[in-house]
């Protein structure tokens, strides 16, 4: 797997060293409320599962399930909800966690819906942010590192599938997207 690896952008101790910094605004910001932690499968699932360690307050945990990529690199532009049940969130303060930010058509559509669910606040937190111009109005309020215009895997992320138990953030070599 590590064979298919170019360049290691972001590696694990970087990670989560930076982890302690964003759960400390996280946890200023909360100020001891409640925190529901809303995660974006399966590309959240990683992040999520480091940042909330880092959270002692009580805190609960929903996912959910949206498609946009459909297996590629390009993104489709449709933002699909595939849960048969979203979760309650009526008079919550969200956490809502993404493994990257790229056109933000993603977040915005998710944190509209939550806040149209009756969601008292949604704020935003994701591992990646792309620095490129968004097809929709959305930043993070939590952004873990500002990267490039490129596609990237490791720590959540996947291509087709695989890749997101690498504990770091990489781009892989051109000859795996030929295969
Ligand atoms: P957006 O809706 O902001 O365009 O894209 C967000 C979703 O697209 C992310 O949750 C992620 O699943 C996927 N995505 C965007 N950029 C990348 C990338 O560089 N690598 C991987 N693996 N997924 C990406
Ligand atoms: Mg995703
Ligand atoms: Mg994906």
């Amino acid at each position: 797997m590590n064979d298919d690896i170019a360049k290691v952008l972001i590696d694990e101790e970087v990670i989560l060293r930076r982890l302690d910094t964003v759960a400390d605004k996280v946890l200023a910001d909360f100020e001891g409320n409640e925190i529901l932690v809303v995660g974006i499968l399966t590309g959240a699932l990683v992040f999520m599962a480091d940042l909330c360690r880092r959270l002692p307050v009580p805190l609960q945990i929903e996912t959910l399930s949206v498609a946009s990529y459909h297996g590629g690199t390009e993104s489709s532009g449709v933002v699909e909800f595939l849960d048969a049940k979203l979760p309650e969130v009526k008079g919550r303060k969200i956490l809502l966690i993404d493994d990257i930010l790229d056109t933000g058509r993603t977040l915005k559509a998710v944190k509209d819906k939550l806040m149209t669910m009756g969601a008292t606040s949604v704020k935003t937190g994701v591992l990646l942010s792309k620095e490129k111009e968004r097809a929709e109005e959305v930043e993070a309020d939590y952004v873990a590192f500002e990267i490039g215009d490129e596609f990237v895997v490791g720590y959540g992320l996947d291509y087709q599938g695989r890749y997101r138990n690498l504990p770091f953030v990489g781009v892989l070599k051109e000859e795996v997207y030929s295969r």
